[in-house]
């Protein structure tokens, strides 16, 4: 009989083997190959997810499945842009009319401005299938949706050959890239590589409160 632990398991499996189908394709043996999900994110965790990867919790593998399933409803198109020795690879979540290039992003509540790398990453995309416009839409599971548009930028796409280039290089000598310190960190499963973490235990004692406002002597 299947108990409850064997169905977990079993659950567990599936929910791996889905991800590993729909999560995006990146070579992680070639240094020279960099993704743009990789550049314009954390550069120090995409290190760590060639190099030393911690298996994620179910909680990140769910929500990277439902954005990953999205991306591929709706077609997904790779594509890559190549330069001087390294290849820059994207996915596209749609492009309309052979001209617009559209990603979607799926959030908790929608922006007032888009996030920088989200415009890095799409502005990329323009220069990978060389598009001049592409369209920004955030989602949120409610079905609330704001879109942004995006023209192509040579200063945006520079900064993310420099930091494709910089991931190349560390991959290359075995080194870390710094810590880029910012809200993923929050939710980061690298996080105590990143960061000392020691809890204070207060215990009610009020210590910590009674040094800071203690009058001085
Ligand atoms: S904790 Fe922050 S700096 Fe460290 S790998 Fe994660 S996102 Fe990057």
């Amino acid at each position: 009989m299947l108990g409850s632990r064997n169905l977990r398991e079993i659950v567990e499996k599936n929910l791996d083997k889905l991800q590993e189908d729909l999560s995006v394709k990146i070579d992680k043996k070639n240094p020279d190959k960099i993704h743009a999900i990789e550049a314009t994110g954390c550069t120090r965790f995409a290190y760590y997810e060639r190099r030393d990867p911690l298996p994620s919790d179910n909680v990140s593998k769910i929500s990277s499945l439902l954005g990953n399933a999205m991306r591929h409803s709706f077609g997904n198109t790779r594509g890559e842009y190549k330069v001087e020795g390294l290849s820059l690879e994207v996915n596209a979540d749609l492009i309309i009319a052979d001209e617009f290039v559209v990603r979607f992003e799926v959030v908790q509540t929608l922006p007032e401005v888009p996030h920088p790398r989200h415009l890095l990453y799409l502005n990329a995309c323009l220069f990978a299938f060389n598009k001049d416009e592409g369209f920004l839409i955030y989602m949120t599971a409610e079905g609330k949706t704001v879109e942004f548009s995006v023209t192509k930028n040579n200063r945006m796409f520079e900064e993310v050959i420099r930091r494709a280039r910089v991931l190349s290089t560390l991959l290359k000598d075995g080194k870390a890239p710094i810590v880029e310190p910012s809200e993923l960190c929050l939710n980061c499963r690298y996080y105590e590589r990143c960061y000392a973490r020691k809890q204070v235990k207060d215990e009610g004692t009020g210590f910590i409160l009674e040094e800071i406002f203690k009058p001085k002597k």
